[in-house]
């Protein structure tokens, strides 16, 4: 029988929920494009609730208990002393989400001998360690589509929130405030911004989609064209290099994952290329920029504006400069999983669970790793390499705590 060790987020401070604020989800029954959604032969949860913290379990317990395995579901798993790194040595599958990862590095995979399935309740993997899960034979998989486009909706609500200066016109009527001046000598109309998107898959396209009814200029860098018919319907113009596009953006989105060839892909030089004032959205990964060189850039007025949720290590240290810098829309990492994201990560969890007890084969499209090479959406998407390094500073935030 296997051990299963599912990473969660904490329960909310004022406990699990006992009543939501709306009595269930609206019906879809696929994703753009026509990809199914994930489906399981049964799920053990209500959609709607609160699956992603500890007290959610994903709605798992009682189907994985079913079997004889073992569950251990916690939020503890940052450090040599954390309930995930106690319980790792001898377990079959790990099961996190990218909101609160549970970082699978060189020496944790080393240690987890008996592992064999890293399982991602989301869609970003680069809290893994690709390159040991590949020399190790590890299968990872996540559940592609599941949050694309809750993350694409996260990101035009972050355009629009910067360019029209939402945060502090908000905050000034909290604080009793009447201050029109102060909320508008910084807030612009996104109609005839140049906006542009590093990346054009599933959230970079559904981002285009949404602000091409807002009259702004589109522009895109992917390493693969959109199909023609795609760039004329959106009137979008592709650029060869992330460089060449950002020189002509008003606004610039990030929308690729974090793997070797986009780690650090916005530093100090790609920064100085951005138009002066430009605003940058990053719900991709935090490493992608570079951490410094975006609040200097803040502070100097390169950048206009910055926002995200995504932050690196994850939980980010109380010190981490992304919380203090000016003119920011930080938000903890939270686009990918709105309650109605929880839903289709559960089951699509549930769904990857079933075919790797069963024996049957997970479906391609979830594939990152698997029979020691990239496989999948991670044969297109990702490179080979680790981008994991320097998340022990996760245990950061815990030690900020005691
Ligand atoms: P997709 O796989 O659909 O799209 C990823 C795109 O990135 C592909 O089109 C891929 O190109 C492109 N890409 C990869 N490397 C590069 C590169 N070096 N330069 C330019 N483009 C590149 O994934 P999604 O759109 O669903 O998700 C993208 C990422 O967003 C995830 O990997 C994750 O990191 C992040 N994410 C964040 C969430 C959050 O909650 N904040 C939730 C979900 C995802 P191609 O395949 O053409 O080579």
């Amino acid at each position: 029988m296997a051990k299963i060790i599912c990473v969660l987020y904490d329960d909310p401070v004022d406990g699990y929920p006992k009543t939501y604020a709306r009595d269930g989800l609206p019906k879809i029954d696929h994703y753009p494009g026509g990809q199914t959604f994930p489906s399981p032969k049964a799920i053990d949860f209500q959609p709607g609730t609160l699956l992603g913290s500890v007290s959610g379990e994903l709605g798992l317990r009682k189907y994985v208990e079913s079997l004889g395995h073992t569950f251990v579901v916690t939020a503890d798993k940052d450090g040599p002393d954390s309930v995930f790194e106690k319980e790792l040595h001898d377990a079959e599958i790990v099961i996190s989400q990218p909101f609160w990862p549970a970082y699978l590095t060189a020496e944790r995979i080393t240690k987890a001998s008996r592992l064999k399935l890293a399982l991602t309740a989301g869609i970003g993997s680069d809290h893994v360690d690709l390159q040991a899960a590949i020399n190790r034979g590890i299968t990872v998989a996540e559940v592609t589509y599941c949050n694309s486009i809750s993350v694409s909706e996260h990101v035009v609500m972050m355009i629009l929130g910067l360019v029209r200066n939402y945060i502090p016109s908000y905050q000034w009527v909290v604080k009793g405030g009447w201050n029109i001046a102060d909320c508008v000598a910084r807030s612009y109309d996104v109609e005839g911004m140049h906006v542009g998107t590093v990346a054009a898959g599933r959230i970079g396209l559904a981002v285009l989609r949404r602000l091409k009814p807002f009259d702004m200029y589109l522009h895109y860098h992917d390493r693969h064209r959109l199909p023609d018919t795609v760039e004329k319907e959106l009137n979008v113009t592709w650029h060869d290099t992330v460089e060449d596009m950002v020189k002509v953006c008003d606004v610039v989105t990030i929308n690729c994952p974090l793997h070797p060839e986009t780690e650090n892909l916005f530093n100090e030089k790609m920064l100085s290329k951005m138009k002066r004032g430009a605003y940058l959205v990053n719900t991709a990964r935090g490493k992608i920029c570079d951490r410094d060189a975006v609040a200097r850039a803040l502070e100097s007025g390169q950048l206009a504006g910055y926002a995200g949720d995504v932050w690196f290590p994850q939980p980010a240290p109380k010190d981490h400069p992304w919380r203090t810098m000016p003119h920011h829309g930080m938000t903890p990492h939270i686009s990918g999983t709105s309650l109605s994201a929880q839903a289709r990560y559960a089951a699509g969890t549930r769904e990857i669970l079933e075919c790797w007890f069963e024996g049957r084969p997970i479906r391609e499209e979830y594939l990152i790793v698997d029979g020691g090479k990239l496989a999948g959406a991670g044969a297109h998407s990702y490179s080979t390499g680790n981008a994991t390094a320097g998340s022990e500073e996760a245990e950061r935030f815990k030690n900020d705590l005691r």
